[in-house]
Formats: structure tokens, sequence, C-alpha cells
């Protein structure tokens, strides 16, 4: 191990679900500026082609786009041989992915639950067995979780659902975390606060005006800031590093009271 930066991006074949738009799309365009083959992904398989196209224009990088509904086991296991097929290995997998829809628990049904549980909780869990053969055969590889700070570090009302797909992701990391060390898999999650992406901006202007007075930081994040973490996780550099959480969030979580934010001092 070498204190020199190692990590040959340009041999390295990445996967990033919910690479359409948002956070996903970062993670993609900072793989594919290292060098990285990325294949993104989204429900329908043209969308996820226009979105790569682009990015492979903007970034002069190798991007393509595969179409895979989450809810869908055998469109995941399609995805990775698709992969594996284009790419000719997988060595990282960003399982990314997440609908975010509020409901009130008292008007939450079974479907509710079911839609949300689906897509964030089993359809990351799935997209990583899908590509653990694959990453079997290279001997390593890297899988980085999109979780949240919401379920696992806090909670928000109408969002009840959501936090318990995201703490569950958590769960299933540390199990495959340990699973997965002797086959040289590290698996790991970041923790994004609130961070500027079409999903939400779709909250409203007074939502992000609120958040941001409640950043330390005193901003929304970028999708950029979470890309980062991600690349870190996934990199050579983080191979002694496993079944770990990286909570990006302006320092959101930080503060004990509504008191500790306002003592906060502008420069
Ligand atoms: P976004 O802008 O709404 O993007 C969501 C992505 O997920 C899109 O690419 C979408 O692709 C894909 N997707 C949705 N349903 C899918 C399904 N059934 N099958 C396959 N793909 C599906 O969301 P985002 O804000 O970037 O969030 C991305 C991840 O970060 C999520 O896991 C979210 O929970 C997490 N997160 C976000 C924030 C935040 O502040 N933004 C904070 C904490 C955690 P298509 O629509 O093309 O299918």
């Amino acid at each position: 191990m070498s204190f020199t930066p190692s990590t040959p991006w340009q041999d390295r074949s990445v996967v990033v679900t919910g690479g359409t738009r948002g956070i996903g799309r970062g993670i993609a365009e900072a793989f594919a500026r290292r060098g990285a083959a990325v294949a993104l992904t989204g429900r329908d398989a043209k969308t996820a082609e226009e979105v790569a196209d682009g990015l492979a224009r903007a970034t002069g990088g190798r991007v393509c786009g595969v179409g895979a509904d989450l809810r869908e086991p055998e469109a995941i296991e399609a995805l990775a041989a698709e992969v594996e097929r284009r790419h000719g290995h997988i060595d990282v997998l960003c399982a990314n992915a997440g609908i975010f829809p509020e409901k009130p628990l008292r008007e939450m049904t079974a479907a509710d639950i079911d839609e949300v549980l689906h897509v964030n909780l089993r359809g990351s869990m799935l997209a990583v067995r899908a590509c653990l053969p694959a990453m079997e055969r290279v001997g390593r590889g890297r899988v980085v979780l999109t979780s949240s700070i919401t379920g696992p570090t806090t909670g928000f009302p109408g969002w009840s659902h959501y936090g318990a797909s995201k703490a569950g992701q958590l769960g299933f990391l540390r199990g495959a975390a340990l699973e997965l060390a002797p086959l040289g898999i590290t698996v790991n999650a970041v923790l994004p606060g609130n961070i500027r992406t079409e999903g939400l901006d779709a909250m409203g202007a007074d939502y992000l005006r609120r958040m941001t007075a409640s950043i330390p930081l005193g901003r929304i994040g970028e999708t950029a800031d979470i890309a980062h973490a991600a690349l870190f996780l996934a990199s050579d550099e983080a191979a002694f590093i496993t079944g770990q959480t990286l909570t990006v969030d302006g320092g959101q979580t930080l503060p004990e009271s509504l008191d500790s934010l306002d003592s906060l001092e502008a420069p």
C-alpha cells in the first residue's frame, strides 16, 4: 500500500443505479471524469441512454445508459449481465436509486410501504446480489450505497416508510460487508443530508429555505459533495474500510437544539 493515489480508474467499470438525474448523475459524472467506464441506469432505457450520451459529451468519458426498473428482480439481473457484456467486468456498484414520496403514517397503505421498500431497500439489495458474480470473477469489488441521514440518524414526519428503507439499507450493509469481506469486496454507505437535486427541488422553495437555515455550513449540498464521497469509498485508497457509513450533510445532524444553531456567528 503506497501513499501515492493509485486507483487506475481507466481500468474500472462502474454501475450507478438511478443515474439519470440528481445524485446518481453526479456520481456517474465524477467516475466518468476520472476515466472509468460508467453504466448509469433508470427505469426507461431511452432516457438512460440520452443522459449517458450527454454525460459522455460533457466529460469526454465512457458512459452508457441501461434501462432497469429496480422493482423487477429479472431486470436487475439483466442489467448486471448487460454491463458485464459491454465492459467485460464490474468493479464498482453505486446502488443509489431511490424514491421519497411524502405520506403521513395515518394515510399510509401497504402499497405505499411496498413501493418505497421495493425500490430503496430490496432494489439496492438485489442490485448488489446481481453484481456479485461479476465482482467475484474480478476478485475484488466496491459497493457504495446511497442511504440518507433520514432513518439512520434522524426522523422526518411524512417519511417514516422512507426512513425505514434507508435504515434498513444499513442493516443490510453490515451483514453484506461481513459476508463479502473474504471476497475482497467492501460495502459502505454515504448518508447524504439535503442535496440539491430535481427530487429535492420538488419539495418547494419554502422547504429549501428552511433546510438551508438548519445546515451549519450554510448551504444545501451539491451532487458533487456526494459524488466525491462515493469516489473515495470506491477507490483503492479505501481498501481497508468496510461496513461503514459516511455522513455528508454540512453538519446538519450536529446541532442539539435550535439555540445551538442560533448562536452560530457569521464571519
Ligand atoms: P432523484 O433526483 O429523484 O433521482 C432518483 C433516481 O432514481 C433517478 O435516476 C430515477 O430514474 C431512479 N429511480 C427511481 N425509481 C426507480 C426505479 N423503480 N427503478 C430504477 N430507478 C429508479 O433523487 P435524488 O435526490 O438524486 O436521490 C438519489 C438517492 O439519494 C436516493 O436513494 C435518495 O433516497 C438519496 N438521498 C437523497 C437526498 C437529497 O437531498 N436529494 C438526501 C438523502 C438521500 P428514472 O426516473 O429515470 O427511472
